[in-house]
Parts: C-alpha cells; structure tokens; sequence
C-alpha cells in the first residue's frame, strides 16, 4: 500500500470537534487506498501553556525537565485522533515519539531527528491496520530522555516521517490554505502562491513564517519530499494549497517573493568594549557555549579603544545570554560597561530567489521604510534576502508597505 503522511497543527486539533473533522478527511484518505501516517500536534494554546509553567517554575530551567513538560500536549491529541479513528471503525493506533522510537540527537528543546525505523509501523500496517498516529514534535535521546524538535516541529517530524517510509505526500494541514506572499493575518493583501520553491521556502521559514519550522522545509529538500501546506477547514481538492517544490518547476518568478517577519527577536547592546584582537571571540564564545542562536551582529566604530557591539538573537534566551555574557565578565574574560536588551523589536525581511541577479531591492526596502518614518536599527543580507531590525510597533506598518512596494500583490 502506498503510504500518506497527513499533519494536522494545533487549530486542526483544538476541540474534539475538530479532530472529528480533521479524522474524516484521514477516513477519506484510507477508502482511496493509503496506510497514513497521521502526525499530531498538541491543542492550539496547549505548549505555550507548558512553556509558560516551565518558565514560572524555573527560569533558567533543566531543558530535559522541559523537554518532559512541552512534550505532553501532543500525547493527548495523538491519543484522542486514534480512539476518533476507531470510532470511525478506522483501524488506528497512537505513538508516542519514544515507542517508534524516533531517535534524536540530546539537544534538549531544540534536538535534531537523526533515525525513523520503520519496522514497528510497518508490521501493524501489514496486520491490517490503517492509521498510525504519531505524536508530532517528539522522540527520545540516545540517553533514553524524551527529547523535543523546537516549536512548530510537528512539520519536522510529518516531513521525516514521510521520508523515512518513503511516502507519496506529505500534507500539512494548517489553519491558512497554503504557504502566501506573507501572513495572511497581517496583509489582507498577501496573495496565496500556488507553488513556491525550497530555498524561498526556507529563507521564509527561519526568517520567522511560522507556517512551516524551517528544519521541515530542509528536510523535504534533502529528500525529495513532495510537501504540500493546505487548510483542514476547506472542502477537500487535489488541487488544494501550496505545494513546496524545486526552483526548476516553478514558472513566475517575481524578484521578491515574499515578507517575512518574527516578533521573536531582540537586539543586545555591549556597551563600551574594548576593540582589540578577540574581543569577538571573547563575546560570542560564551554565548555560542551557552547555546544562543545569534542572527545579526554590528560593531561600532571605535573611539578611545572601545567600542559597542550589538547583536540580535530570539526573544526567549535573553535571560540566558545575559547570564552567559555577565559570567564571562565576572570571570574577568570580558569587559563592557552596560549589558541592554532591547525587547521591543521585530525583524523584517524581503526574501526571493530573483535577488541574485537584480540590484536595487535593499535600496528600495530602505527608500519604503524611510517613507513610512520607520527607523532602521539593524541590516543584514544574504545572497536571496534582507532582513531589518526596526521597532515592534511598526511591524506590520513595514510588512504591509513592503508588501505594496513589491506589489506582491500581482502574480
Ligand atoms: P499550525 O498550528 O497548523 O502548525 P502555525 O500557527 O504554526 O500553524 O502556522 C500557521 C500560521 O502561519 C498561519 O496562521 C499564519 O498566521 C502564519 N504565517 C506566517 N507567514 C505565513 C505565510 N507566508 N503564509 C501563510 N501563513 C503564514
Ligand atoms: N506543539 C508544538 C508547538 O506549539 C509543536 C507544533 O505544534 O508543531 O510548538
Ligand atoms: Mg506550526
């Protein structure tokens, strides 16, 4: 029997209700014949719950106990799915990551998907079961810990799934009908794509469209995965969504494709270091070790032999990089005067595969910007895209003006 992979987000499993629907399309899929493995994510709400207990419990928390904690949203929609399934007279069973086992590297909230056998499914598939659901966003370490894939990643463990069993889609159902120009929520004017490409995919992805976890679009890549995000709220169609593709299948291409953005971003200001040799390694040493994820850096000019250094990392290991940075300077292997964190930031971007061969897009994001009176904190580029620092509250002001600048709009 061939083999589907279906996903199903949070909003596509908030209520009984909904699992009954999402359920029925998962019926459907078996009568045209598929064994599907159905990937789950926990109750819409239900992780940031958790997170937020971890965080009031413990700031500067052991990540297995959190990766215990987070994980257990998805146990519950996993187990529900399949007793609604069996309801259906649907022959289905739930996983947890563990019992599959979906092995993974230990690093703890944010751990990597390194094997899926396949024989523990495959063996109930053969006895004549139709549904394996799976909780997504799960698995365990080789130490035996339950471990978690970062937020949003059920989309990684549906796209590994249908890697590792060789499946012949891999559908993410989502509360939006595909992958769009932007967030539909911020741009009434964003524009559904039909098909967008990997790299554009990715850029838009770990630049904060949260509608796919970048590792899921890296992974579809790698192995050829036909990946396909579309609405659980829409009458089924085969022609339904956004499908993720390689470059060559797309025709259209507009230089900027789409706008990017995440609130999840803050910007952090060492004031006053001292500008020699190493002092770089000396600052983002310890932050590296201590697990943050810096995006930008800028370094002032330097006046007197000191300078500032600024950088941006996500929102949620500022606690943590002060730590880090306020050790290595009590241990007298740094020296700045301040440590400021900036908070009230967003990063918005300007992502397309044109960009490599057309000049002028920064000037005119720049040109936009400056129009609307929106003050550029930080910049950075790469060869298909431009991010900006600016402040949280012109966020969607700088989406929406890009967008129009763009014309996004127009296929
Ligand atoms: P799920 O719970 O199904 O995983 P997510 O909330 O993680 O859903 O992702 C879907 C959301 O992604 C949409 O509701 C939308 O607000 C947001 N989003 C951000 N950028 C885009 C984009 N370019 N296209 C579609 N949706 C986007
Ligand atoms: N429930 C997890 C989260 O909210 C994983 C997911 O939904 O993809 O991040
Ligand atoms: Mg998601």
């Amino acid at each position: 029997m061939p083999v589907l992979v279906m996903k199903f987000g949070g909003t596509s499993v908030a209520t009984l209700d909904r699992i009954k629907r999402a359920a029925k399309r998962v019926a459907l899929e078996v009568a045209k014949g598929y064994d599907v493995i159905v990937i789950v994510s926990a109750m819409s709400g239900k992780t940031n719950e958790l997170v937020g207990w971890v965080n009031e419990t413990s700031p500067l928390y052991d990540a297995r106990e959190y990766d215990a904690v987070v994980s257990s949203g998805e146990n519950v929609t996993a187990g529900l799915m399949a007793l609604t399934l069996q309801e259906m007279d649907v022959p289905a069973r739930s996983w947890q990551g563990w019992q599959v086992p979906v092995k993974t590297t230990s690093a703890h909230s944010s751990a990597r998907i390194e094997e899926i056998p396949s024989d523990n499914i495959m063996a109930k598939f053969g006895e004549g079961m139709k549904v394996a659901v799976v909780a997504g966003f799960q698995g365990i370490s080789p130490e035996g810990r339950i471990t978690t894939l970062g937020r949003g990643g059920s989309d990684t463990t549906a796209v590994a799934f249908a890697a590792a069993f060789d499946a012949e889609r891999c559908d993410i159902y989502t509360d939006v009908d595909g992958v769009y120009t932007t967030d539909p929520r911020i741009a009434e004017k964003a524009r559904k794509l039909d098909k967008i490409s990997f790299e554009e995919m990715l850029e838009l992805a770990s630049l904060g469209a949260k509608v796919l976890q970048t590792r899921s679009v890296e992974l579809a890549m790698r192995y050829k995965v036909k990946l396909r995000v579309l609405s659980s709220f829409e009458e089924p169609s085969d022609t339904a969504g956004t499908l993720v593709c390689d470059e060559e299948e797309i025709m259209e291409s507009n230089v900027v494709s789409g706008i990017a953005y995440s609130r999840d971003e803050a910007k952090m200001t060492l004031q006053s270091v001292e500008d020699r040799p190493g002092i770089a390694a000396a600052i983002f040493g310890p932050l590296s070790n201590a697990g943050i994820n810096v995006d930008m850096i800028i370094q002032n000019i330097a006046e007197e032999g000191r300078t500032d250094m600024t950088f941006s990392c996500p929102t949620d290991q500022v606690i943590r990089a002060e730590k880090a940075l306020n050790d290595a300077k009590a241990a007298g292997e740094l020296n700045f005067s301040d440590l400021i964190a900036d908070t009230n930031v967003a990063k918005i971007s300007a992502v397309g595969i044109g960009m490599r061969s057309q000049s002028g897009v920064a000037a005119k994001m720049f040109q936009t910007l400056s129009d609307e009176g929106i003050n550029i904190k930080v910049i950075a580029t790469s060869e298909i895209k431009i991010s900006v620092l600016v402040d949280r509250k012109y966020m969607e002001l700088a989406v929406q003006s890009l967008h129009d600048a763009f014309e996004l709009e127009k296929a």
